[in-house]
């Protein structure tokens, strides 16, 4: 069985225009899958639909085993746990520590909580120390994340990610306010770092290059619908 099933899945925001429209893939356990389209396409929706963020309208997310759709609150916070998230903009909390952000993420995303770092033990933390320095920023743990560079911000955002030892992460747009140095800093993180602890990442990106250079799979999203998806090799250089 795959990780994760997504059959048929249709989404609208309002009545009158679908965001997502007969959608189906599936992602086997360890791939890198780049999802590329352009700005409006649905790809945030996609993410958001897997961990249900928002409310899925048709078909089925079926992820590690679960039928996403029908869990009840508490099924679905236990879901959750096993679903990291990146974002273009970070999401940390500015002025907390580098290290109480990355604890942060064993909370879910829904807590925001001060002084947190006695809440955790020796071992959590020990553990956050150990992404922080496979991530290259141990030497900023102390400072707060809004002294960070955009691209130090963002390891920091895979790290609190990734605390929580989930099965999948699902990025979305992770580099697009990034300058193409610090994007492929980024790029090269996430791939070892996922790969070495065999997590299952999902990328958001606009740019088919990164994609492809990147990924092993490339998932082609225009208007709500799936218009490529195979190895990156065979996506031609014009599409
Ligand atoms: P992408 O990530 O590919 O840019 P999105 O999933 O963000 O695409 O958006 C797809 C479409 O859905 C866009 O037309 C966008 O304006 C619309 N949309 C996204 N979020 C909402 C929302 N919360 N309410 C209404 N429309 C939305
Ligand atoms: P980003 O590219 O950083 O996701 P967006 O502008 O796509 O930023 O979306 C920012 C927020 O606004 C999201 O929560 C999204 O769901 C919401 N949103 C996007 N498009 C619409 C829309 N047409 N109507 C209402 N909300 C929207």
């Amino acid at each position: 069985m795959s990780l994760l099933k997504v059959e048929k899945l249709g989404k609208s925001y309002n009545a009158d225009a679908k965001v997502l429209n007969d959608v189906s893939f599936e992602v086997e356990a360890g791939e890198f899958v780049s999802i590329i389209g352009p700005s409006g396409a649905g790809k945030s929706t996609l993410l958001r639909c897997i961990n249900r963020m928002v409310e899925i309208d048709e078909g089925k997310v079926i992820f590690d085993g679960n039928d996403v759709g029908s869990l009840n609150k508490k099924e679905l916070r236990k879901m959750r746990t096993n679903i990291g998230m990146i974002f273009q903009h970070y999401n940390l909390v500015p002025r907390l520590s580098v290290i109480e952000n990355v604890l942060h993420g064993r909370f879910g995303y829904k807590t925001t909580v001060q002084g947190i770092l006695g809440k955790f033990t020796e071992d959590e933390k020990e553990q956050a120390f150990y992404l922080l320095k496979k991530l290259g920023i141990e030497e900023h743990a102390y400072k707060r994340c809004d002294q960070l560079s955009g691209g130090q911000q963002q390891r920091v955002g895979i790290a609190r990610s990734l605390i929580q030892e989930p099965k999948i992460v699902l990025c979305d747009e992770p580099i697009a306010s990034l300058d193409p140095n610090a994007s492929k800093v980024i790029m090269d993180y996430l791939k070892s770092i996922t790969m070495e602890l065999n997590i299952t990442c999902i990328v958001n990106l606009h740019q088919v290059e990164i994609a492809r250079s990147y990924s092993d799979r490339i998932i082609g999203l225009s208007k709500g619908g799936i218009v490529f998806d195979g190895p990156s090799y065979r996506l031609s250089t014009d599409s």
